[in-house]
């Protein structure tokens, strides 16, 4: 049996750095060091996390005046920073951004479209807190946020019911490759008007119809090591938070492929009959794993190959 791991498994550059940042400032801090939000979509990352002095609060108001607090990678609307200034926490004294650059890229495009007259769009997750904050920057809850290639029809709608000069859709960083793909070819397909691709660099602004590809890279990279794993692999385990939406991307990108496939949090859950008679493993990650979760699932699968080989040789010599 042969296992192979994604060459792209695991934490993203963003999410290292988020957490780096998190314990450095909790490690310095003799009181509580407070994160809005889930700093990483992984329920063992965060628990390992609480033990080192970190609370994790969804609702900003539980947040004490003059806390140090944490921003996590997905970025953060306007309102949380002017929310936070009210509680004497800001940047330089007690606030620590680690919002992704790359996460940053993306409001920096939207506000940009937004003040070039566009009405911008977002492929992204309703809930997800990416797109809620990347959507402040745009129309806040009034942003038409679309999640499937199939809601290509919201879009067509919204542009015959409004009069907009200009209209770009911009997708949360961490949506499928090919579903973003897909919508834009269904709009396409249904509208007298072609949507263009405008370049990330926003040199041409003149398109009354444009995309932006704001998927980012790491999200690539992972995404296509499922092309990959797929060509020759019987089975792929893709392990992630159940939060997590660039690993639920890649477990739906396997589904796609038709590769027997399983979504997993942790070592404990896979099951040995799901390896019976399987000759290439593969195994990926989504950008909120880290190493250690994967390494455990690898030696798992070696631990059961050698259990099935040894029962074999058992009934052989039966
Ligand atoms: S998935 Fe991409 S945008 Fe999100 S934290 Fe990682 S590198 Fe940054």
């Amino acid at each position: 049996m042969e296992i192979k791991v994604a060459k792209h498994a695991g934490f993203c550059f963003g999410v290292k750095k988020a957490i780096e940042i998190a314990e450095e400032v909790a490690q310095s801090n003799d009181g509580n060091t407070y994160v809005l939000g889930q700093l990483v979509h992984n329920e063992k990352v965060i628990k390992n996390l609480e033990g080192k002095g970190i609370v994790f609060v969804d609702d900003i108001n539980e947040i004490p005046q003059n806390a140090v607090t944490v921003l996590r990678a997905h970025g953060e609307p306007g309102t949380t920073y002017a929310t936070l200034g009210e509680k004497s926490i800001v940047k330089g004294k007690n606030l620590n951004d680690a919002t992704c650059p790359l996460v940053t890229l993306v409001h920096n495009v939207a506000i940009k479209l937004k003040n070039n007259g566009y009405e911008v769009v977002i492929f992204g997750k309703h809930n997800h807190p990416e797109a809620i904050g990347t959507s402040y920057y745009l129309k806040g809850k009034n942003t038409l946020i679309v999640e499937h290639e199939d809601d290509y029809r919201k879009v067509i709608d919204y542009i015959n019911e409004n009069n907009f000069q200009k209209i770009a859709v911009i997708s949360q960083t961490t949506m499928s490759v090919l579903g973003y793909k897909k919508l834009i070819e269904n709009i396409n397909n249904e509208m007298n008007h072609q949507f263009e691709e405008i370049p990330l660099s926003l040199k041409n602004l003149d398109v009354k119809y444009g995309f932006v590809d704001t998927i980012c890279n790491p999200t690539k990279q992972r995404q296509s090591d499922v092309d990959e794993l797929a060509k020759d692999c019987d089975i792929i385990i893709v392990i992630g938070g159940l939060n997590s939406s660039n690993s639920k991307e890649l477990y739906a990108k396997s589904l796609e492929y038709g590769v027997e496939s399983y979504f997993i949090q942790s070592e404990e859950q896979l099951q040995k009959e799901w390896l019976e008679g399987k000759e290439k493993i593969g195994v990926t990650a989504g950008a909120s794993t880290p190493d250690y979760l994967i390494d455990e699932v690898v030696e798992r699968i070696k631990n059961i190959n050698n259990t099935n080989n040894e029962l074999m040789k058992q009934r052989q010599k039966n």
